[in-house]
């Protein structure tokens, strides 16, 4: 799957003999390719077979992408510091210092803001909850139209522990008339607590995922960063042609302000048209 993309590095911080330790990067690096299937990738692997990342390794991927001239980072592990009482190292804990030295350094890194734990809602994990990094917490799309047994309805039902459908493709949820009017739009119930820091902007969380043949639908923030990612790597692609290159600072202030408000919340959900109307605006004030 990685052979269809041009893959410059393969970094490895995880012993192990499998090539594959948990499919989790595979699924992100497809997400990030279907959006910029153009873009040159470095993977940097973190998350051991038994699906734990340590922390030293994390550190050392970022270092490694900053001093390997990344622009983009997407980051779809984090830290969520059980061994503090709030689930919150204050933004200084050495995952969050390397962040923060990259981004200085010129790197643009989007993250997922984590996901809660059964009844434990966490708070946002390391290095989203930095600062000047991008923080994508999830949203989902619940279709109130009547289930249309049609694919061009664009619904899709599920029922998982933590999920409950009809969820909404964005398509036409019925011949005659718009899916946006059905569209009931709220950030996603397994989202951390946002209490130590506030996502940038929110994005779909649902992955789906062929498990030996049986499809699975997989929910998580990790899922939803590469979304924004992908897609400011193809907007960043884009602007470069035309001889505009914005700032780490640049690109999340056109997230931030770009996002559409949801049904419910206070958080917008990830616009990529205004987002990319609000980098070229910024760069012909500036210039
Ligand atoms: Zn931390
Ligand atoms: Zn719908
Ligand atoms: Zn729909």
């Amino acid at each position: 799957m990685a052979d269809a993309f041009s893959v410059n590095r393969r970094e490895n911080y995880v012993h192990s003999a499998v090539s594959d330790t948990t499919g989790h990067g595979g699924d992100v690096f497809e997400t990030l390719g279907y959006f910029a299937p153009d873009a040159e990738f470095n993977l940097y692997r973190v998350i051991a077979e038994n699906g734990r990342t340590r922390r030293g390794d994390l550190v050392q991927a970022i270092a490694d992408a900053s001093r390997h001239g990344l622009d983009f980072l997407n980051v779809s592990v984090g830290i969520a510091h059980h061994e503090e009482d709030d689930y919150d190292c204050g933004g200084h804990c050495r995952v969050a210092d390397e962040a923060r030295l990259a981004i200085e350094d010129g790197l643009i890194l989007v993250s997922a803001a984590g996901n809660r734990r059964q009844d434990d809602p966490l708070a946002v994990n390391c290095p989203a909850r930095v600062d000047n990094a991008i923080g994508v917490g999830g949203f989902v799309s619940h279709c109130r139209s009547d289930l249309i047994e049609s694919d061009a309805s664009g619904q899709y039902w599920v029922r998982n522990e933590g999920l409950q459908g009809p969820f909404c493709g964005q398509q036409g949820c019925s011949p005659d008339r718009s899916c946006a009017e059905h569209r009931y739009e709220k950030p996603w119930s397994g989202n951390v607590a946002f209490r130590n820091a506030i996502p940038d902007v929110l994005a779909p969380v649902h992955h789906p995922v062929d498990s030996q043949g049986t499809p699975l639908l997989q929910s998580g923030t990790s899922f939803a960063a590469p979304i924004v990612c992908g897609i400011l790597v193809a907007i960043a692609g884009d602007l470069l042609e035309l001889g505009v290159n914005p700032t780490s600072a640049e690109f999340q202030t056109a997230v931030t302000q770009g996002a559409a408000a949801l049904d419910e919340g206070e958080i917008g959900k990830f616009q990529a048209g205004e987002t990319w109307d609000l980098l070229q605006e910024m760069s012909s004030s500036t210039s």
